[in-house]
């Protein structure tokens, strides 16, 4: 068996999971793919996927799946994702678990794990705040954000279950200082024989 480590790390807006995610990525030595920072780029740098995409964005909806899912093969089909990446904000309902699963089958490929991120509304919400202020993000909004929290509660968390089915769901609680969160994400992949190895490619048991 060839080593992989196919991840997604899934929570609510403000879960940490982007910085985590890179954390994560980085130990394995696979390409951290984050859909809403793609998105992001492309608008800043005035694309036309940017354009098509910009004020969807802004108004805190999802893109269509379809696009979204052909950008996420479209870079999953890169070498440096061959051993593995880690998916952030990506697959966010249903119709993208069905994309996702369709493209990895094709490529006798599966996930080895799905990280779940979680923490609470008030906390979420909370940290958000403190990002638009940071950040200004211009979907940082009280409104949009808001919006963003409904879709994933809606849309987003139920296709936990999907995973939870499979057996490949790792629930971390995120609420805590970023490095403890970091240490509770690595011991639950350990538990699961998904240890990244001294030169940054992943080792998994076959
Ligand atoms: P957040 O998780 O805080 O909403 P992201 O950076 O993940 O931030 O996403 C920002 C925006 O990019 C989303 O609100 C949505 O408009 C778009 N987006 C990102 N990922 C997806 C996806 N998988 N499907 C559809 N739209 C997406």
């Amino acid at each position: 068996m060839t080593n992989s480590a196919r991840f997604l790390i899934v929570g609510p807006q403000g879960s940490g999971k982007g910085t985590q995610g890179v954390l994560v990525a980085e130990a394995f030595g696979v390409p951290q793919v984050a859909t809403g920072d793609i998105f992001r780029e492309n608008v800043k740098g005035g694309t036309d996927l940017g354009k098509q995409v910009q004020e969807i964005i802004e108004a805190g909806h999802l893109v269509p799946d379809e696009l979204t899912s052909e950008l996420v093969r479209d870079r999953l089909a890169q070498p440096d994702a061959a051993h593995g990446f880690l998916l952030d904000g990506y697959p966010r309902n249903r119709g993208q678990v069905d994309h996702l699963d369709a493209f990895l089958e094709g490529r006798g490929e599966s996930l080895d794990a799905v990280i779940e991120l979680v923490v609470p509304r008030e906390e979420s919400i909370a940290r958000l705040r403190q990002r638009a202020s940071d950040q200004g993000r211009t979907d940082d909004t009280e409104e949009v954000i808001e919006n963003r929290l409904a879709i994933y509660e809606r849309e987003t968390a139920p296709i936990l279950d999907v995973y939870r089915e499979r057996d490949l769901v790792l629930p971390v609680d995120g609420v805590g200082a970023l490095d403890e969160v970091t240490a509770r994400i690595f011991a639950a992949l350990a538990e699961r024989g998904l240890v990244p190895n001294g030169d940054g490619a992943a080792a998994v048991p076959a």
